[in-house]
């Protein structure tokens, strides 16, 4: 009798896979810059058409990759990031799970140009949904571009649950707001159909990302954020009680430099302001938490938006705190009470 249970063959796992950590264009961008960012990349470019669902562009000025582990890094978890599981608790990259190349590249025709310090010429792969086509010396400057096209063609089942061109582009730019105010040492330049949608200077002020992606009045709305707790920092900037949203969606963290999304900071942010804003209203942050790496678990989600800090209590007070700090003395008024 034919076994009825078998092993998956690479593709189909990898197509599998790529359902978790790519499930949209959006998802591309962001791993890719990330990677970019963890190869010290001071000047991304990000360059879209139609949404992303037809072409991908990133390109970075960073580290490139070694002629012999290009296709390597095409691999399912194969990564220069981490090498045993000690390492992960003292990540210091957005990246370490070696899953974003071999699941984009799955589902994909794709290209990565890159060129290390070191070597006199660049390489050329390409491949289409996951196969290796051609593999080429070109001339090329130092760092890495990969184009990433017809995203999906080889899914139809995922194709048809992208969202919208306006949806998906939305979802792109969010990314990459978020990830260029928590990198403002680095330059950021985003395009789509060949508009220019942000150019940030790379000057390393966040409040000049900040003003690069909301603009010159949420810029000066601002209040600066400073507070030091054992093991944990928190800075950055908060908005004064004269400024405020009826949503949470300009609340920005950044733990270690990794954009995460936390109710648990988001009701910091709200218990902090509960006397300050009028009911229903959210204040506007951003803030960097530098935090001890062994405080807080990055691997408990494939697309590590969430993370889990070992002590939220002590988090969360030194947060509350440090909001309280630097709202104390600024002129906020009108103040509001929330009814008993
Ligand atoms: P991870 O980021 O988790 O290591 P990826 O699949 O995203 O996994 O990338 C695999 C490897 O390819 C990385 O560990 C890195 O060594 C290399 N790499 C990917 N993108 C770049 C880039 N833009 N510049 C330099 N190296 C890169
Ligand atoms: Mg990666």
């Amino acid at each position: 009798m034919n076994n009825k249970i078998k092993l998956l063959d690479s593709s189909t796992i990898n197509k599998i896979a790529a359902g978790e950590v790519v499930e949209r264009p959006a998802a591309v961008v962001k791993e890719l810059v990330e990677n970019s960012l963890d190869a010290s990349a001071g000047r991304i470019i990000v360059e879209i058409v139609n949404s992303g669902k037809e072409y991908i562009r990133i390109t970075d000025d960073g580290h490139g990759i070694d002629p012999q582990d290009v296709e390597s890094a095409f691999l399912r978890h194969a990564t220069s990031k981490i090498s045993e599981v000690e390492d992960l608790e003292k990540i210091n990259s957005l990246g370490f799970r070696g899953e974003a190349l071999a699941s984009i590249v799955a589902v994909s025709k794709l290209d990565i140009i890159t060129k290390t310090a070191y070597c006199q010429t660049g390489l050329k792969l390409s491949y289409e949904f996951g196969r290796l086509k051609s593999k080429d010396e070109v001339a090329a400057a130092e760092g890495t571009t990969i184009i990433v096209k017809d995203i999906f063609q080889n899914v139809p089942a995922r194709k048809k649950f992208l969202k919208s061109d306006r949806a998906e582009l939305v979802s792109i730019s969010d990314i990459i707001d978020k990830i260029a105010i928590g990198h403002s040492n680095v330059k950021f330049e985003y395009t789509s159909n060949g508009k220019r949608m942000l150019s940030t200077p790379g000057d390393g002020k966040m409040l000049s990302a900040i003003r690069a992606v909301h603009g010159k009045d949420v810029m000066s709305s601002l209040i600066e954020l400073e507070h030091e707790c054992p093991g944990c920092t928190v800075s950055g900037y908060i908005s004064s009680n004269s400024a405020y949203r009826s949503s949470r969606s300009c609340q920005y963290f950044f733990v270690n430099g990794r954009s995460v999304r936390s109710d648990m900071l988001s009701d910091c942010i709200q218990t902090a302001y509960r006397e300050l804003l009028p009911i229903g209203k959210h204040a506007m942050c951003f803030i960097n938490i530098d935090i001890r790496p062994d405080m807080v678990d990055v691997n408990i989600h494939p697309t590590k938006l969430e993370v889990k800090f070992t002590n939220e209590e002590s988090l969360s007070a030194c947060l509350k705190e440090g909001i309280g700090r630097a709202l104390k003395g600024k002129e906020l008024i009108p103040k509001y009470k929330t009814p008993a």
